[in-house]
């Protein structure tokens, strides 16, 4: 799932999965579909 949050005035999209922050939500979206969150080399 992708979550909205505030930071330093600026709109992110959080993968409520694997924690990662994109400035996009279709971009946010797109990887939250992939994510499965238990494989770390995808964050690398
Ligand atoms: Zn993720």
């Amino acid at each position: 799932m992708v979550v909205q949050t505030e930071r330093d005035d600026a709109t992110w999209y959080e993968c409520e999965t694997c924690g990662l922050l994109f400035d996009e939500k279709s971009d946010a979206t797109a990887h939250e579909k992939r994510c499965d969150g238990a494989d770390p080399s995808y964050i690398q």
